[in-house]
């Protein structure tokens, strides 16, 4: 007899965003209640590009939704670097801000300059945890800022109680902000670790060997259900714009779901965590200035 096999657990990201945002506006009330301290979140945005736009209202709105003093500083695409960090000068000193995020990408005469204008954020109000401080900590577990989308997947896995610890974990794409830290994140739980990049041979071999497989390359439908173990945990992190109205991820969905033990969808999967951890590096920012702890 054939035993039909059942398609993935779906992983959704509106679900753990939902939990997680939850966890954030509790320690927001209780900071309130503690200490009569609202957490504040200043956002730059230079320029008017439109994705961008986007995702500031979003952030500004959760905000909102979750008790957070947020603020949204909107600068002109001919902002200089001094300009720019002059402004990120003046929230580092201010009180009632305790983290500070430059929206990215930055337009293109500044672009260059996108690292020396991060690090003249202060490490604790560095929500995104790109600073080299947080960077390091990050690395040698210390408590810092922690890149809001590998956390968030981290967190996710948690919580869906998929196992970490000794698992075979393979991350497609080694850039700062989501393949580095993730595989960081996954060592710290112990997870044998695997990074892939463009020089890769035998990706496909690689990532058959996963129990759990991050894509995080940027390429539409470029993990395909035969690069998949049967029952691994798939976590897409890509974004790819195929068409105006259309969003896929890095991974073959539609047949990836067939082999997979549990997967990401896209839209609706990993996106909706890292605002969801925006909000809770926030509220550990203000937790971090109140209690002093200073690095
Ligand atoms: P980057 O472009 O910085 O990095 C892509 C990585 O993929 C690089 O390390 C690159 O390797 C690797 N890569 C490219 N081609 C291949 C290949 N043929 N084989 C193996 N590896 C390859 O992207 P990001 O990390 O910033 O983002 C990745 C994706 O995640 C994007 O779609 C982005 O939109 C999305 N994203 C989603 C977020 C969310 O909130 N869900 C947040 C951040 C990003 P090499 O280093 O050798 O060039």
């Amino acid at each position: 007899m054939e035993v039909q096999r059942l398609d993935a657990q779906i992983l959704s990201g509106k679900v753990f965003a939902t939990k997680f945002k939850e966890e954030a506006k509790r320690e927001v009330e209780l900071l309130k209640e503690k200490y009569n301290i609202v957490p504040g979140l200043a956002v730059i945005i230079v320029g008017e590009n439109p994705a961008s736009q986007v995702y500031v209202r979003n952030k500004h709105r959760t905000c909102e939704e979750l008790g957070i003093y947020s603020e949204v500083i909107r600068l002109p695409e001919d902002t200089t670097k001094d300009e720019l960090i002059k402004k990120i000068d003046e929230l580092n000193y201010r009180r009632e801000i305790h983290g500070i995020l430059v929206q990215l990408p930055l337009p293109k005469a500044i672009a260059k300059h996108e690292t020396d204008i991060l690090d003249a954020i202060v490490p604790v109000k560095d929500v995104d945890g790109f600073h080299p401080v947080n960077v390091g900590r990050l690395m040698t577990g210390q408590e810092c800022m922690i890149p809001c989308t590998p956390y968030g997947c981290l967190k996710m896995l948690e919580s869906a109680n998929i196992n970490i610890d000794g698992a075979n974990t393979v991350i497609v794409g080694r850039s700062n902000i989501v393949g580095k830290p993730m595989a960081q994140l996954l060592l710290a739980k112990n997870a044998t670790v695997t990074i892939c990049h463009s020089h890769t041979k035998n990706l496909k071999e690689i990532c058959k060997s996963a129990d759990i497989l991050v894509a995080a390359v940027g390429k539409p439908h470029f993990i395909t259900a035969d690069m998949i173990k049967e029952g691994a945990t798939v976590i897409d992190v890509g974004i790819n714009r195929i068409a105006p109205k259309k969003l896929v991820g890095d991974v073959d969905f539609e047949n990836a779901v067939k082999v997979a033990g549990a997967i990401t969808p896209v839209p609706g999967g990993v996106g909706l965590l890292t605002i969801a951890m925006l909000m809770q590096n926030t509220v550990h920012a203000a937790k971090m200035q109140i209690t002093k702890l200073d690095y």
